[in-house]
């Protein structure tokens, strides 16, 4: 309950202590509170704190879209208490809410011209919602700043004899485990592909766990080392791949996680989102825009959450900074025999035509002519 930035803030300084105090009683605390945030009052974006009124949370399952509250802010507290839990035990759940946020609600927060911020991130919009150079109480903008400053301490964890890997992106860190430097280098178009190639470099051979991210998105995925297939035992509940190894200079591992468009759907007890369906890719939430869709009033459209997984998936390098556009069919309530002196009707219920939709990344959003937006959709069998 309460202010969603101050709650995340609060509870990240609870694990903070756990840590210091070595206190199970503070974990505890916090997984229970996570369990509750995650599984009845977390937007699908990672965006959390429904209300305009107090900032902050509600009830169990309410989850407005278009008048989602969601303050960026709260998004980057969010982001900062996972990561402190993914410390304590290295346990996947902590690093998928870490990165829905991070790839959603978090980063919609910026424009793509690094200049314009979202204080409040909706999952719907008439076309009136901005991102502003400035607010009155300028917490979002440095808050963003900070985030995208030190994104390079989410990606890895080191232990004793252990390398966990927690994020995909190209990318090169240093790292050391008992006592010797290890770099990486990860090459990947990831979020919009899921083939991540992973290298390793090192003075000399060393025997560690290397422990690969397997997102809770992700059911089919397979892992190359060297060019060679690895037969490792799926991830356990933690959602990590233990590869226990002597690795050498020059190790190269693939790893492709299958990224087909899926279909999402809310609890029932969600009342906002009944009969409601969402698109997803990999960690990216997509949303539609007027700018690619020509139907006036979004709410109209209707998806067959069957045809998701057949959208066409198009990487468009000159779109919105080089996104990933989705594609599919879909249908629209028509006007057809409506005018404007009937708001009700009798006997006849409306009708649909078949349309085309093109679904963007929710996280870019905004950055066109301004225009409606929309992430859940009615769903029907088409
Ligand atoms: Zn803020």
């Amino acid at each position: 309950m309460g202010h969603a930035v101050r709650v995340m803030y609060l509870l990240a300084g609870v694990a903070d202590l756990a840590h210091e105090y070595d206190d199970p009683s503070l974990l505890e605390t916090c997984e229970k509170l996570w369990e509750n945030l995650v599984h009845q009052r977390m937007y699908l974006t990672g965006g959390i704190g429904p209300s305009r009124h107090n900032e902050g949370f509600t009830t169990d399952y309410d989850l407005p879209d278009e008048t989602a509250y969601a303050e960026t802010c709260a998004s980057i507290a969010l982001i900062m208490w996972n990561q402190r839990l993914l410390q304590f035990e290295g346990d996947g759940r902590y690093a998928d809410i870490l990165e829905q946020t991070l790839y959603n609600g978090f980063i919609s927060g910026l424009s793509l011209d690094g200049k314009h911020f979202f204080y409040v991130n909706p999952l719907a919009s008439q076309g009136s919602h901005h991102r502003q150079e400035w607010f009155l109480c300028p917490c979002c903008p440095p808050n963003v700043g900070r985030i995208l400053a030190s994104l390079g301490n989410y990606f890895y964890s080191t232990g004793d004899h252990d390398l966990w890997v927690h994020l995909y992106g190209q990318n090169s860190a240093t790292v050391t485990v008992h006592g010797q430097e290890i770099k990486l280098r990860q090459t990947t178009q990831y979020p919009w592909d899921g083939k991540i190639q992973l290298a390793l470099d090192m003075a000399q051979a060393q025997p560690f766990t290397l422990n690969l991210r397997i997102p809770g998105w992700c059911t089919e995925w397979r892992l190359l080392l060297n060019g060679q297939r690895m037969r490792v035992e799926p991830p356990a509940m933690d959602g990590y791949l233990p590869i226990t190894n002597t690795w050498r200079p020059g190790d190269v591992l693939e790893l492709e996680l299958s990224m087909p468009a899926q279909a999402v759907w809310a609890h029932p007890a969600v009342r906002q989102m009944q009969g409601r369906v969402a698109i997803q890719r990999g960690p990216i939430v997509y949303c539609v825009e007027s700018a690619d869709n020509a139907v006036e009033n979004l709410d109209r459209i209707m998806l067959d959450p069957a045809q998701i997984a057949d959208f066409t998936v198009e990487y468009r390098p000159e779109l919105l900074g080089g996104v990933n556009v989705l594609r599919g069919p879909a249908a629209m309530i028509d006007q057809a025999g409506w005018d404007d002196a009937t708001l009700y009707r009798y006997q006849q219920p409306p009708t649909t035509q078949p349309i085309e939709v093109t679904a963007v990344p929710y996280c870019v959003w905004d950055n066109r002519e301004p225009g409606e937006m929309r992430v859940w959709f009615r769903a029907a069998n088409l």
